[in-house]
């Protein structure tokens, strides 16, 4: 049988790495497996042997052409998993020289995604959220900011869509009510 291929977005700080986990959890007691990914691991991996960057955060302020290097990198070798793949990633990275788009057409391509998942919720929520997660250096930005590149991420989703045919899943991950959004989640994943 062949895999679902599922695209996990949103920006940093909105807990798509939180929502995809309670999701998981709850697909796996119906005997439903994904093998969770995470793009930014898969890039990350080649630029610290190759000595460009130290941390992960540090990525989107490399060199663009460098960017586009390990992406394209990162979607061939995440082409070959088979089976049901969940890919952690973004929809736009923001970048010194504005936004890149996380899924270009070569990307598409490679990964053939069936859907698209959105995670969003409120600027300000986010803003706080970044605020409080000391593990990653998170850009500092105003709501106002955040609020455009969200609506950035739909905008350019869409894009995606018209290059695939997936369908597109938008879910909120608002505070407090994470299970809504795991379950949210996990219904578009069975
Ligand atoms: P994350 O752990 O999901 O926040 O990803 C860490 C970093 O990986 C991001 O800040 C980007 O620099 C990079 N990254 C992740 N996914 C992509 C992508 N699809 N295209 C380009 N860069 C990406
Ligand atoms: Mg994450």
């Amino acid at each position: 049988m062949v895999g679902k291929k599922v695209i996990i977005t949103g920006v940093p700080g909105v807990g798509k790495t939180t929502v995809v986990n309670e999701a998981l959890k709850k697909l796996k007691q119906e005997g439903i497996e994904y093998q969770a990914i995470n793009f930014g691991t898969f890039m990350f991996d080649v630029a610290k042997t190759e000595n460009i960057v130290q941390d992960r955060d540090q990525m989107r302020t490399m060199d663009r052409t460098v960017q586009k290097r390990l992406q394209q990198h990162a979607a061939q070798a995440i082409a070959k998993i088979s089976g049901n793949v969940l890919i952690d990633t973004h929809a736009s990275v923001k970048t010194l020289k504005g936004y890149l788009p996380g899924l270009p057409e070569w990307v598409l391509r490679e990964i053939m995604p069936d859907l698209i998942v959105l995670v969003e919720t409120d600027d300000d929520q986010i803003l706080i959220r970044r605020l409080s997660d000391e593990t990653r250096s998170r850009d500092k930005e105003g709501s106002k900011v955040i609020g455009e590149h969200q609506q950035f991420n739909r905008a350019i989703a869409a894009s995606y869509a018209m290059l695939t045919g997936c369908t597109i899943k938008i879910v909120t991950n608002a505070d407090f009510l994470l299970d809504r959004a795991a379950d949210d989640m996990a219904a578009v994943l069975r």
